[in-house]
């Protein structure tokens, strides 16, 4: 059993909260990976993480030690997850992305473009017996609907379950990557149709989740062995709470949806995390599309991280101890990644690629 990794990242104070209240910050560094965070009453709460970045963290210290063990796994078929969380304007975004995907500034690259180069890397190195492909998929879920980031024409994604491959996007367009060059193109397009969709939706992007998922085939020639690896990695909607948006109408309807998902994935993680260990049935995943599709990454074969983005200033205090304390309470999640690779032994197809249609066990939510 391992743990979930949770670390926190404090971006640096923004123009606007400087022009409001100056340079204060309402944070407290004891060391890198402990802290104080004083709430709007100056009490102070001290939070222990896997490691805190805090406002003049690199990029890199971030995909390093967050990111890059789960890349390393992914490669061997051993599924991972990675989340950013926070409320809006935290950092989720420039975490996954940087502030472009296609960023040629080694030092901004976020965490996606290093995940395409780390996978490709991983890749190079391995042995010459072994024929790898990496596919991805990008959907967004917004008002409990799966709409497919490469096809918009697919608003409403099935997620369903099959006992070798785990959870999966039933029909969600699948891009192979041949090249890091071809991937970042992907990349690219997909967040392009995101905010095409926003416009048509007339919905910001900090309202909808956004899911990246990479697949990792890989085929022994000498055997007949294709083993999978599922690497996730997802950008939540904004963590704030509904009264202080003043959202009403529509809006309020969404940020409800919002806060219900959000709300499901911290229930799942109450249950994952009270008491004995629980049998799966007894975990809501159901409850919403979002908690269905993390299944394997909270509850299961995945070695997942989280990484909680907060701002450091005193007008955000409230907002930054919500996230912290949901991070207090997924680092007690332990999943079990270590004891199954994904691998079907007995394949014959040529192309390697592990099928659906294969595995009669889907199973529709
Ligand atoms: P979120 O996705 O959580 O809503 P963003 O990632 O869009 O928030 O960040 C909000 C703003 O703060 C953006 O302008 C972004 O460039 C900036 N920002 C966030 N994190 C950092 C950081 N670590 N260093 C520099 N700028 C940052
Ligand atoms: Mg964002």
């Amino acid at each position: 059993m391992s743990n979930v990794t949770v670390c926190v990242r404090f971006r640096p104070l923004s123009a606007k909260e400087k022009r409001d209240i100056g340079d204060n910050i309402c944070i407290q560094s004891i060391d890198s990976e402990n802290f104080i965070i004083k709430d709007e009453k100056e009490e102070g709460f001290t939070f222990s993480f896997d490691k805190i970045f805090y406002e003049e963290s690199k990029q890199a210290d971030v995909y390093e030690f967050l990111v890059l063990p789960i890349v390393r796994d992914a490669v061997n078929s051993i599924n991972g997850t990675i989340i950013a969380y926070g409320q809006t304007g935290a950092g989720k975004t420039y975490s996954m992305e940087g502030s472009n995907i296609l960023e040629s500034d080694e030092k901004k690259k976020g965490i996606l473009p290093r995940v395409v180069d780390g996978l490709f890397t991983c890749i190079k190195t391995s042995a010459d017996s072994t024929k790898y492909t990496i596919k991805l998929s990008m959907v967004e879920i917004y008002m409990e609907k799966v709409r497919d980031l490469f096809d918009l024409s697919k608003d409403n994604i099935q997620i369903k379950e099959s006992k070798i491959q785990g959870i999966l996007l039933s029909g969600a367009t699948e891009i192979s990557l041949s090249n890091p060059a071809k991937a970042l193109q992907s990349l690219s397009s997909g967040i392009a149709n995101r905010a095409i969709g926003e416009t048509q939706m007339n919905m910001a992007s900090s309202r909808s989740h956004c899911v990246y998922m990479f697949t990792i085939d890989q085929q022994s020639l000498s055997e007949k062995r294709v083993k999978s690896g599922k690497l996730v990695l997802v950008d939540l909607a904004g963590s704030e709470k509904v009264e202080k948006t003043g959202a009403e109408g529509r809006l309020l309807e969404e940020a409800k949806t919002i806060n219900k998902s959000l709300s499901a994935l911290g229930n799942v993680i109450n249950a994952l995390t009270c008491g004995t260990p629980a049998k799966a049935s007894h975990i809501p995943y159901r409850d919403s599309k979002l908690t269905r599709l993390l299944q394997d990454a909270l509850g299961g074969n995945s070695r997942s991280a989280l990484l909680c983005c907060c701002s450091p200033s005193p007008s955000n205090a409230s907002e930054s101890l919500s996230t912290l304390r949901f991070g207090a309470r997924a680092r007690h999640i332990k999943t079990s990644p270590l004891v199954k690779v994904n691998e079907d032994k007995g394949s014959d197809k040529k192309n390697g690629a592990l099928s659906g249609t294969r595995d009669e066990t889907f199973e529709k939510i």
